[in-house]
């Protein structure tokens, strides 16, 4: 083997660039972090040349000045249910070829040494020149969260015009009749669909998830109807703003369902507190824009907003506005900043206080509102 890698920590490793960033490199996709595999090693050489263990589970180490993941070569086999349920067999007698075996799709199947030579078992390459999405081995059901990555890399190549082979989408199909999908974790479901909700077509990650019946486990408010309209909200989301365009998706997505299966989703899906708020407040948002409304409309809006304290709530609410009915946005930033200048001080001045002074703010504020609406 040639040597041309100079870095001290990795003399005389095989090591090969493995996954995405193979993937990507051959798609003309941009690439943002290696991942890659260590061949004929043991844990304590890595930990002797300074790599740090990550992770309980697998035999994964941190490259001491990149961070860059090196995983040893193993081989996994299902012995139950959900995340936990895997044997890994990690030892130096694994092969590169065996580790690659264990991979989802072919072209995240591609390994490739220092010096440049690809190592591509499952033809990979001609998977990726034909656009194509599809399994390694039937060991793909063994792990149900592929279904889900398989849709995730649809969402983000299906404007290079990739699709799923047949046979894959036939053996996601058979995954989620298995019932399997269920014994995911809410957090695994939550990582894939926010990462999917971040990609070029958001839209295909539910669409082929409702292709292959695998919502109803996971997403059973959006079967039928709720995802025509919710798909069709999707697509608009504020440019820019402090939150990601991931989260806005999901509000939008989320935001033609009613409240209680908006609750649902959220439960369901242990969703972080900041996503779950902003698919409510856009529901408020929602809510406000439907009909012609007036100041206490608008005052409630603001108050559901936690405006007072939480000003920056009521910003990324009227960058949605921006987006939703920009025809609406002048009054109600005018609304919203003639609100806010109505000052506790003078009215404590004025000699309220305690409750009375509470009741006194939020009716100076309805007149603020009322006044700048006109
Ligand atoms: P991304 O660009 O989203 O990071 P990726 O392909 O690098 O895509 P990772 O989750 O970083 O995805 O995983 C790295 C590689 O590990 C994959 O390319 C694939 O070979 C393998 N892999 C990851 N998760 C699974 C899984 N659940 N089942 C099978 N193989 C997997
Ligand atoms: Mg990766």
């Amino acid at each position: 083997m040639k040597e041309t890698n100079s870095d001290p920590h990795l003399a005389g490793l095989n090591v090969y660039r493995v996954g995405g960033a193979v993937r990507d490199a051959l798609l003309g996709w941009p690439v943002y972090d290696n991942d890659w595999v260590v061949v004929g090693a043991t844990p304590e050489a890595m930990r002797k040349r300074g790599f740090k263990p990550v992770g309980r589970d697998f035999p994964v180490f941190l490259h001491p000045e990149t961070a860059e993941e090196y995983a040893l070569a193993r081989t996994e086999r299902k012995s139950g249910h959900g995340y936990a349920g895997f044997d890994v067999h990690a030892s130096p007698d694994v092969t590169l070829e065996e580790d690659l075996l264990r991979r989802d799709l072919t072209i995240n199947a591609i390994a490739q040494r220092t010096d440049g030579e690809l190592t591509d078992p499952f033809n990979g390459q001609g998977d990726i020149e034909q656009r194509v999405l599809r399994h390694i081995s039937s060991a793909f059901s063994e792990d149900p969260l592929r279904v889900l990555r398989t849709a995730r890399f649809l969402a983000r190549y299906a404007s290079l015009g990739f699709t799923i082979a047949p046979e894959t989408l036939a053996l996601m199909l058979q995954v989620s009749h298995s019932g399997e999908l269920e014994h995911l974790a809410a957090e695994r479901v939550w990582v894939e669909t926010e990462k999917a909700l971040g990609e070029p077509s958001p839209e295909v990650y539910f669409t082929t998830l409702e292709r292959c019946d695998a919502l109803n486990v996971w997403w059973p408010e959006l079967v039928g109807e709720g995802l025509e309209k919710g798909l069709a909200a999707l697509a608009q989301v504020p440019e820019s703003g402090s939150m990601p365009v991931a989260h806005w998706r999901y509000a939008q997505l989320v935001s033609p369902l009613t409240t209680e299966q908006r609750d649902a989703l959220a439960e369901r899906l242990k969703l972080p507190n900041a996503v779950a708020q902003l698919a409510r407040q856009a529901a408020l948002t929602h809510a406000l824009l439907t009909a012609e409304f007036d100041g206490p409309q608008v005052l409630r809006w603001l108050e559901r907003l936690d405006g007072w304290r939480k000003p920056e709530q009521v910003e990324a609410q009227l960058a949605l506005v921006k987006v939703l009915a920009p025809e609406q946005v002048g009054r109600l930033k005018s609304a919203w900043q003639a609100a806010q200048e109505v000052s506790p001080q003078v009215l404590i001045a004025e000699g309220y206080k305690g409750a009375a002074l509470g009741e006194a703010l939020r009716e100076r504020r309805g007149q603020a509102v009322v006044a700048a609406l006109k």
